[in-house]
């Protein structure tokens, strides 16, 4: 409430300055002041989150300490959906329009850290939020408790959504929930990314797909009578040769990645099997599909220069974000209405620490608010499984602080912050933003149809065919 108090005004000078004027106002203050009166417990809340850790499709403690929350608030909850135990969906009111909102909550395997400033293991060898998920999937619930409550009063009409999405980091939750047909009723979805800013971000993210590439060949005695054998390793060389010789005639936004997982185990046996792990990304669908196309054709030809067999199998694989601008621009101005985010001198000094401790520069946490960019230029390196759902309905995305500018990413610093109050603040910040534009989207029209035809537009004549393989998701066993 105290934060309330102190807000108005500012939001007044912003108003008087004649941008960011916000609509919708007494509706977006009583939203802000109850995330305010929410805060601790949606902190515990992500630190519970966060001391659980757990990796991709394995979030079972996880995605239930959200899900009875939300049930707990009164959201209807149906869990286990699209044939994933740890994906549920939480909504309230009823009607149109639906206003969605993503929420995640799995972490990387080994990176766990104490919420300290120096690499310091919390349990060495176990998992870690080291994207910040434990702040995502609770801020995002956050935002959705704040309109709910005023749905309660009668004051908001139409349905809020949230999705527990899992396994953003490996396996693609999101895709199975868009296969089993969980976003086709609903009209806008709202998103946000823990970062190193605050940023309506209007640069897309890379399309990419994930494959597997293997050889079988005959095996031999490597002395007595290898020209009896064909080498698998042989088909993998001439591959990833072939595959860096590829390099030099693609597009500069193109970037391919691959690990050996099988490579023989001896030397004196000629191997009959063999095994890479792909990945290659463009700025969009269209360029990943055209460098596959190449690739197929080196499997091919590796494989006959080797004669041996050769497989390629896609595992998953993500659009490039499409960025809705009128979208962008509402989360902006809800942004500059909420005005940049304030950590305290011992923050500032924690981020120092950190950034000292992993030789970047010591710039502490970004406040401000980043300028909005009409023309943000080829996505930065990185994919993500909001971009599919971006490509069925609109989907409105946003970063805030939780971490030290340009300290390493899916590292011991995001763990260690996403523990503590810098990334509680991130947090709270970012229910507050998507909160005050769920307010502008429920209540606004015009504003819902100006995105939903830009959407319309941009997805013309391009159906999504979405990199998901057939069959059910790919669990791992306990
Ligand atoms: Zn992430």
């Amino acid at each position: 409430m105290e934060e309330y108090v102190k807000r108005l005004p500012l939001a007044l000078v912003v108003m008087s300055l004649g941008f960011a004027q916000s609509p919708f106002l007494e509706q977006k203050s009583t939203a802000v002041a109850s995330i305010d009166a929410h805060a601790q417990e949606l902190a515990r809340l992500s630190d519970q989150v966060w001391a659980h850790a757990e990796t991709a499709f394995r979030e079972t403690r996880s995605s239930e300490a959200l899900a009875s929350y939300a049930a707990a608030q009164g959201f209807r909850v149906r869990r286990g959906i699209a044939e994933m135990p740890t994906a549920f969906i939480a909504e309230y009111g009823r009607g149109s329009p639906v206003i969605g909102v993503l929420g995640e909550y799995d972490a990387l395997p080994g990176i766990s850290q104490k919420a300290e400033p120096v690499k310091a293991p919390l349990e060495p060898g176990a998992g870690g939020h080291g994207c910040g998920h434990n702040l995502l999937g609770v801020g995002a619930l956050g935002a959705a408790v704040a309109i709910k409550e005023q749905m309660a009063a009668g004051k908001i009409a139409g349905m809020i959504r949230f999705y527990g999405t899992p396994a953003e980091e490996m396996g693609g939750g999101k895709l199975y929930m868009v296969r089993a047909g969980l976003f086709t009723d609903v009209d806008i979805i709202l998103s946000w990314h823990p970062g190193d800013e605050n940023n309506a971000d209007t640069q897309s993210s890379q399309a990419m797909v994930d494959f597997i590439v293997e050889f079988q060949g005959k095996t031999a005695h490597a002395a007595f009578d290898p020209w009896n054998g064909r080498s698998a390793v042989d088909g993998l060389e001439i591959f990833t040769q072939s595959l860096n010789y590829l390099r030099e005639h693609v597009k500069p936004t193109v970037r391919m990645h691959y690990t050996i997982v099988d490579g023989g185990k001896v030397p004196n046996v000629v191997p009959d099997y063999a095994k890479l792990w792909c990945w290659v990304r463009d700025s969009d669908r269209t360029g990943v599909e055209d460098v596959m196309r190449r690739v197929r054709k080196i499997v091919e030809g590796s494989a006959l220069s080797a004669d041996v067999e050769a497989k390629l199998t896609v595992q998953i694989g993500y659009y490039n974000m499409l960025v809705n601008m009128a979208g962008q621009r509402l989360l902006f101005a809800n942004l500059q209405w909420l005005g940049p985010l304030k950590f305290t001198a011992a923050e500032q000094e924690f981020a120092r620490q950190i950034q000292k401790a992993t030789g970047t520069e010591p710039a502490g946490l970004d406040e401000a608010i980043k300028p909005f960019l009409e023309n943000p230029g080829p996505p930065e390196g990185g994919s993500t499984d909001v971009a599919d759902v971006s490509w069925n309905v609109p989907t409105l995305q946003l970063t805030t602080t939780t971490a030290p500018k340009a300290a390493p990413w899916h590292a011991w610093p995001v763990v260690a912050c996403g523990g503590m109050s810098i990334g509680h603040k991130g947090m709270t910040y970012a229910a507050k933003v998507l909160a005050s534009t769920m307010v502008d989207l429920l209540n606004d029209p015009a504003k819902r149809a100006e995105i939903r035809k830009e959407f319309a537009e941009k997805v013309a004549g391009k159906p999504y065919q979405g990199y998901v393989p057939d069959g059910p998701p790919p669990i791992p066993k306990r």
